[in-house]
């Protein structure tokens, strides 16, 4: 089959799915005015795939198939498959504006996570239907989402406790059928679940036995019955962009999604009630999405350094040994992101029956872009000075009357047109928004996930370089 256009994959999302946005249900997500901003961004994906430009980054030809098929869905074998797959987010990124376009990617670190899980168990039965699954993806070019995280409820209280509100804060099986399993409950976050065609749900969490129900994993099609979504009000705290330009809006939303009672033919369930492979599932899936994540936040990190060193430039204070260093501080932190991100595809290592980049060097930069975002945003909002939120709007810049004197006060330097640096202070203010910070915060799991993976992880080090320590203190080991 040939690959998907991005007017096929549009054409596809008009099939009936129940989504809500701002108290309104929403018709056709690739024709709504706002929600066709993100499905444009989801595009992005098959435009590069026929774009000749991009064509060999985005496509590989499947030894399987014997046929070109999204670079995503192709198992990594080896350091330069993780390396392309890198590349392939980094461009995709750039070229859509700092918006990762979405419709592959997360929805591979799912699908591989799951194929690991599958691999793992032993369970021939789980693995045909992945693979079977893998091949489906792979020939019909779908776009997929993650379910991941659940709504959790009191997050000190495991799903299965009595003392939650309800049983349904984590997906569960309600139900078994000769025709597939029922599913009850509510993922949260979900980015890009309203314009995909396939939303691949796995557990956030390891489970105890008590809570097997939850250790359920599953491919359903947004239009199937029993799911609704609710999609927040995007960009509801990001500034609009007040200077005009020619660019395509980019962005993304995300998906409360519903569960009420829907059935999953068997050949789409993946693990159900297999409690112990929860963690293996989620685990996994973090490893990779965190690898996804910190590729997309380079060409994020170049644009906050660009901000930088552009806003320092057009007030003026670029010589000044204070903003020297912070703007050095903003060069380490885009190279150190870099650098750990390629390191941890060059010491890959195999889960299941694919190479994965290396956890503890994948957790660290994941670590690093989060921990280390505020401090660089303080740098900008700083070098930026107060204009950043007090700058007149274009409208009154437009203004005859107004123009003369805004364009003779706030000028700052000989070389900067005055629309240029207003231009800037509507851009550094778009980038650095609360919803971005949550994003850098949040997605991809919190700091405290990636810390406790790096502990975890990192066990072996700890005790190597301990034990060298002691050799050299002359302490013998029995
Ligand atoms: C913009 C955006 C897009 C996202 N896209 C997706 C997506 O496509 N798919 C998907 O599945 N998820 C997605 N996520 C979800 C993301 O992975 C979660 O936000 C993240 O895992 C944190 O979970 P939470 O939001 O429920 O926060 P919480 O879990 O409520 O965390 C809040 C705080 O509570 C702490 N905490 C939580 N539980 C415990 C505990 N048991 N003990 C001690 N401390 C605890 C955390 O460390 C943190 O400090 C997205 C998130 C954002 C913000």
């Amino acid at each position: 089959m040939p690959l998907m256009t991005a007017d096929e994959y549009k054409a596809k999302l008009d099939d009936g799915r129940v989504v809500y946005y701002k108290g309104e249900r929403i018709k056709n997500v690739a024709k709504d005015p706002n929600l066709s901003a993100c499905v444009n961004t989801m595009a992005v994906d098959y435009e590069m795939a026929h774009d000749p430009k991009y064509k060999d980054l985005a496509l590989v030809e499947d030894p399987e198939l014997g046929e070109l098929v999204s670079r995503y869905y192709y198992k990594p074998k080896n350091a330069d498959d993780l390396i392309k797959a890198y590349e392939l987010i980094v461009t995709s990124t750039a070229i859509s504006d700092g918006y990762i376009p979405l419709a592959h990617d997360i929805g591979a670190d799912a699908l591989n996570a799951i194929s690991i899980t599958a691999h793992l168990s032993g369970n021939q039965d789980y693995v045909d239907r992945i693979e079977n699954f893998r091949k489906y993806m792979k020939r019909e070019d779908v776009s997929a989402c993650a379910a991941v995280t659940d709504v959790k409820g009191h997050r000190m209280l495991r799903p299965s406790d009595p003392a939650q509100l309800h049983p349904d804060y984590y997906v569960r099986v309600v139900d078994k059928n000769s025709k597939g399993i029922v599913v009850r409950g509510a993922k949260v976050h979900i980015t890009g679940a309203s314009y995909c065609q396939e939303i691949l749900a796995i557990p956030c969490r390891q489970m105890v036995e008590q809570d097997a129900d939850y250790a359920v994993a599953f491919a359903i099609q947004p239009n199937t019955k029993g799911i609704t979504q609710v999609v927040r009000p995007f960009r509801s705290s990001l500034s609009p962009i007040e200077f005009p330009n020619n660019r395509p809006v980019r962005m993304h939303t995300d998906s409360l999604i519903v569960f009420d009672d829907v059935l999953i033919p068997w050949e789409r369930v993946f693990l159900c009630g297999e409690w112990k492979l929860a963690a293996t599932c989620v685990y996994n899936f973090a490893l990779l999405h965190r690898r996804t994540g910190c590729a997309y936040r380079v060409p994020m990190s170049e644009h906050l350094l660009g901000l930088g060193k552009a806003i320092a430039d057009y007030n003026g204070i670029t010589k000044a040994p204070h903003v020297r260093e912070k703007l050095t501080d903003l060069v380490i932190y885009v190279e150190t992101l870099k650098s750990l991100s390629k390191a941890a595809c060059y010491e890959y290592v195999i889960h299941g029956d694919m190479a994965v980049p290396n956890p503890v060097t994948t957790n660290i930069a994941k670590y690093h872009f989060a921990h280390n975002y505020h401090d660089v945003v303080k740098i900008i909002e700083d070098l930026s000075g107060g204009l950043l939120v007090t700058a007149p709007t274009y409208k009154d810049y437009q203004l005859p009357e107004l123009h003369d004197y805004i364009d003779k006060y706030l000028s700052a330097n000989k070389k900067v047109s005055t629309e240029n640096r207003l231009r800037m202070f509507d851009i550094v203010r778009r980038m650095t928004s609360a919803d971005l910070e949550t994003i850098c915060l949040h997605g991809e799991g919190s700091p405290m996930a990636e810390r406790m993976t790096i502990w975890m992880e990192a066990s072996k080090l700890m005790e190597d370089c301990k034990r060298i320590v002691e050799e050299m203190a002359g302490i013998k080991h029995q």
